[in-house]
């Protein structure tokens, strides 16, 4: 059998270079393309090299659309505005798009519900295998623990980041929403600055810290009278999500269209 054909969006970021590690690890996948805005310094350079593992023979172009007609599936780990210009072409090209990107607001995410009337969209916050199943204990430590527990949720990304709170933690928090049967946005508490009142009962908040290069550390606090319950992940491989985002791909190859998370990827939904 031929080998699923990925491409990879933004292939000079951070994920980006990983993303192309991780599909030249994988058997029966092959980078077809790598892409990156018009004018970056990448362009015309080998995606492989600039990845670490060596020339692939893939340059670096900015012309997504001839590249999604050859291809069986992009890895977009990008901008929001990216994402969803991209998802057009996806959804033209009927390939899997395979969604890392952070920070997506709400039209953003009507229009990724658009194309993936055509596309098998797969999106996630974070594709690591240790996230979502933090995710999924979450759910079940909220619906156990009433609403007197005050639910925190903590996280620690590298200086460059520049979207808080994570989509990672982001997930967390609606997996606790779920589990407590309420709505995130109408619950949640982002931030906190000055004379903010005390804590309204019930609802979610977020912390976020920056520095160094911190992959990504996220801890569900869950604060009853008298004691604490804490959840919690570390990555310490940019590899955990390119390598979930490969599964994600194989895993979408040929399905029907729709939107997918990666908790159906790796049957985390039941
Ligand atoms: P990054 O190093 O800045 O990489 C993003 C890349 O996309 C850059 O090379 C950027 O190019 C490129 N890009 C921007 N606009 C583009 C366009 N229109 N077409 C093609 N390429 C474009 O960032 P990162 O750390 O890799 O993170 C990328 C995203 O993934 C963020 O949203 C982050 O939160 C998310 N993330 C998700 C997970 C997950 O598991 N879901 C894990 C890690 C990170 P320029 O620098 O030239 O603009």
């Amino acid at each position: 059998m031929s080998s699923m054909r990925l491409i990879v969006a933004g292939a000079a970021g951070r994920m980006g270079r990983s993303l192309v590690r991780a599909i030249s690890e994988t058997d029966g996948v092959e980078l077809s393309g790598a892409f990156e805005r018009p004018g970056s310094p990448a362009l015309g350079k080998d995606a492989g090299e600039l990845a670490g593992v060596g020339p692939l023979g893939v340059a670096i172009s900015d012309d997504p659309l001839s590249l999604v007609v050859e291809a069986d599936g992009v890895l977009d780990f990008t901008t929001p505005d990216a994402t969803v210009a991209l998802s057009e072409f996806a959804a033209q090209g009927r390939i899997v798009h395979v969604i890392g990107t952070t920070g997506l607001d709400e039209p953003h995410l009507a229009r990724l519900d658009a194309a993936a009337r055509h596309a098998v969209v797969v999106r996630s916050g974070n594709m690591s295998l240790g996230v979502n199943l933090l995710a999924a204990l979450v759910r079940q430590a909220a619906a156990a623990l009433g609403p007197d527990w005050d639910i925190e949720v903590l996280e620690m990304h590298h200086r460059a980041k520049v979207d808080a709170p994570s989509g990672t933690a982001l997930l967390l928090g609606e997996a606790a929403a779920e589990g407590r049967g309420i709505s995130l946005a109408q619950n949640a508490v982002r931030s906190r600055d000055g004379h903010t009142g005390a804590r309204v009962e019930g609802t979610i908040g977020f912390a976020s810290l920056r520095g160094g290069s911190v992959v990504g550390e996220h801890t569900v606090i869950l604060a009853g009278a008298g004691e604490r319950v804490e959840l919690g992940h570390r990555a310490e491989d940019r590899m955990i999500f390119a390598r979930g985002a490969v599964k994600a791909a194989i895993w979408g190859f040929r399905r029907k269209p729709g939107h997918y998370s990666m908790a159906d990827v790796l049957g985390l939904t039941g």
